[in-house]
């Protein structure tokens, strides 16, 4: 049995979910996944991320993460905000609606 140590606490492994991204093998608390749902990914192993690589969005390690993914949760919000401008409009109608019926 291959034996390895954990890329994010360096603690010895057995079985245990490979990172394509960082190349290491992590435990399943470490790496963010149960392994009921490592098992599931079938051929996806192949191509799996540790949280750490999912979160960077990236291949290779950024310059400044902090700085990348604080940009990116942003841009997020923002187009979630621009989803949401349309039902606050209807809001006011529903509600403009509600006003002429009483
Ligand atoms: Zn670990
Ligand atoms: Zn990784």
């Amino acid at each position: 049995m291959d034996i390895y140590y954990c890329g994010a606490c360096g603690e010895l492994l057995s079985e245990c979910p490979h990172c394509i991204v960082c190349n290491q093998e992590l435990h399943f608390h470490c790496a963010g996944i149960t392994k009921a749902a490592y098992r599931n990914l079938g051929d996806r192993k192949s191509t799996w991320r540790c949280i750490k690589c999912k979160q960077t969005h990236s291949i290779q390690p950024p310059l400044s993460p902090k700085f990348e993914s604080d940009a990116l949760i942003l841009k997020e919000i923002r187009a979630l905000s621009d989803k949401l401008a349309p039902l606050e409009c209807l809001k006011d109608e529903v509600n403009d609606f509600t006003y002429l019926e009483i």
